[in-house]
């Protein structure tokens, strides 16, 4: 089959990959008919790359028709459509029955300290191989996939396997008070759903802060109060124009969509090194005690957000900004909540919005659906943020 293939830092190809087959009796192997592009997959093509193996194949958001399942998968059979969502858990063990698959104590990596596997993320995550690809082995098939109708398009379901459970849990964590604010930084697909997200579950006020045109536009025409980080000469100055709008206070809440890839992460290096001596200013604005006018979106998250407010962090930092201000959050009294999202737990409350009316607007979230073939282009064009790119999916 085809697949696509990380081959080296930026460097994407479509390959020729062996076929995969059932090897456990609660695997199923899926035909999949779209597969979309992440920013977690940005992570892997530039910057964790140290992590990675030339010829792994990435991707975790498949949907698509069950070709085979194993003697343990009595709930599916060949030709059901499904979606996968990205974390593999088994449904059974402790942390499943407690509403955390991804940390479900069968599938994470002995030894490895981390998580759940999932799909598409080299050895990092159980070197399980990715959804970009023709055909898909699942395991824990048992548990994993979402059966969905025939009829509405990929679109309308495709999401189901990351953004949409991602963005529900941002907004869930986040713990917007009914009727109250909440600013999200970086519009990508994650960012960008979470404001349609907190919109239709009640929030006040939605502001929606980037630097990409076309993103910042997507965002204001769905309502969302946007603000462009490049006509702010500093995050101090975006800080105070939000709180402007928020009663001298800053929003209830902040959700950092940006993680690892950061406007600025020269800066934010600064600011890490800055962070472990004492701070100099007690209270001031972090930009001002690190000397530097771009941090790191979760620094400028931290300011942002009222005193006694909800940080809710989607967004991955792969160690980057590890150093925290502790004197700043616990000043503030600021709750912090993180984490992959935990597909299976919110799937069934999204579902009911998945309709005709399409109130999440998913019918049209994706800017591009292209053939798999044209992977490199398409990661290129998603990294670049370049030809309008937000969400894309690719098409075997
Ligand atoms: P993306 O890279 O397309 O979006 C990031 C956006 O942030 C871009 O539009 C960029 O212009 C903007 N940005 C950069 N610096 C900024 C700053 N300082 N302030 C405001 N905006 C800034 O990626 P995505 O697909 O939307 O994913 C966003 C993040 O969510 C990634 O880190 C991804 O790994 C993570 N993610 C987490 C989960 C989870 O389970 N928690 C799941 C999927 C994705
Ligand atoms: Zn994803
Ligand atoms: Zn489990």
């Amino acid at each position: 089959m085809r697949a696509v293939t990380w081959q080296g830092k930026r460097d994407v190809r479509v390959e020729n990959v062996p076929d995969p087959k059932i090897q456990e009796p609660t695997d199923a192997v899926i035909r999949v008919t779209s597969t979309g592009l992440c920013g977690s997959d940005l992570h892997l093509y530039e910057v964790l790359t140290a992590f990675m193996t030339p010829g792994d194949i990435l991707g975790h958001e498949p949907i698509g028709i069950v070709e085979e399942v194993g003697a343990g998968v009595p709930d599916l059979k060949a030709g059901d459509r499904v979606v996968v969502p990205f974390q593999i858990a088994c449904g059974d063990c402790w942390m499943c029955l407690n509403g955390l698959p991804t940390q479900c104590e069968t599938t994470q990596v002995a030894g490895e300290g981390m998580g759940a596997a999932l799909f598409g993320y080299t050895r990092l995550y159980g070197a399980v191989p990715g959804a970009q690809a023709e055909y898909l082995r699942v395991p824990q098939a048992q548990f994993g996939p979402i059966k969905i109708p025939e009829g509405p398009p990929d679109d309308r379901f495709v999401y189901l396997s990351d953004v949409l459970p991602t963005a529900w849990q941002a907004v869930s964590y986040a713990d917007v008070p009914e009727g109250g604010s909440v600013a999200v930084l970086g519009l990508g697909p994650i960012g960008d759903m979470a404001c349609r997200v907190a919109q239709v579950r009640g929030a006040g006020r939605v502001f929606g802060i980037d630097l990409v045109p076309e993103r910042l536009r997507r965002a204001k025409e769905r309502g969302v109060e946007t603000f462009d980080l490049r006509s702010f000469d500093s995050d101090k100055e975006l800080v105070a124009a939000i709180r402007d709008e928020t009663d001298g206070r800053g929003p209830d809440a902040v959700i950092d969509a940006v993680g690892t890839e950061a406007h600025g992460s020269a800066a934010a290096k600064l600011a890490q090194q800055a962070v472990s001596i004492l701070p100099r200013k007690i209270g001031a604005p972090l930009t001002e005690r690190f000397g530097v006018d771009r941090l790191a979106a979760l620094y400028t998250a931290i300011d942002l957000v009222r005193r006694g407010g909800t940080l809710s962090l989607v967004g991955v930092y792969g160690g980057m900004a590890d150093p925290l201000p502790l004197l700043t959050l616990f000043d503030k009294q600021i709750q912090i909540r993180m984490g992959q999202a935990n597909v299976r737990r919110w799937s069934d409350e999204i579902i009911p919005y998945l309709t005709d009316e399409d109130p999440l607007g998913v019918d049209d979230f994706a800017t591009h659906r292209v053939p798999l073939e044209e992977a490199p282009h398409a990661y290129e064009m998603f990294q670049r943020k370049q030809e309008g790119a937000v969400k894309v999916l690719m098409k075997p």
